[in-house]
């Protein structure tokens, strides 16, 4: 392996750029471990990182961000299809005056069957084949 020493090109992770890119040694701390680099692309002066580890700290904070927002997205109609599946109610037609509940199936004239998603006052937030419609009911 050859010697690290100041001015010899070496391997870093830049958190400027954020890739590991090649780094000029500024600076030593002993005969092997290197204080600070300057980035070869952007000449930024920084500490050094190794890349394997700086690869690693990537990794962590992608796989944290994947749990956040699940990988699969969901259409509108598989959503549709999950819960027309998974209800056990009957459909009953959709009225403005009629009263709805969180889980009723409705049958709308324009839309096709849908089932209630949500309830606020006399709002229904209704999952349709190919949209989630906001409604009226209970009205009086
Ligand atoms: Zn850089």
């Amino acid at each position: 392996m050859s010697q690290l020493t100041v001015s010899k090109d070496v391997l870093s992770y830049c958190t400027k750029c954020k890739l590991n890119l090649g780094h000029t040694i500024v600076a030593m701390k002993d005969s092997v471990h290197i204080a600070k680099v300057k980035c070869n692309t952007c000449n930024t002066i920084q500490s050094f990182i190794d890349p394997s580890q700086a690869k690693q700290k990537a990794n962590k904070t992608r796989t944290r961000k994947t749990s956040l927002t699940p990988s699969k997205v969901i259409s509108v109609a598989d959503l549709w299809m999950e819960k027309m599946s998974s209800a056990k109610k009957k459909s009953t037609p959709y009225a403005m005056d009629g009263k709805f509940r969180e889980g009723d199936i409705i049958d709308h004239v324009k839309f096709g069957p849908g089932i209630v998603e949500k309830v606020v006052d006399d709002k229904i937030e209704v999952i349709f084949r190919h949209e989630i419609k906001t409604l009226v009911h209970n009205k009086q």
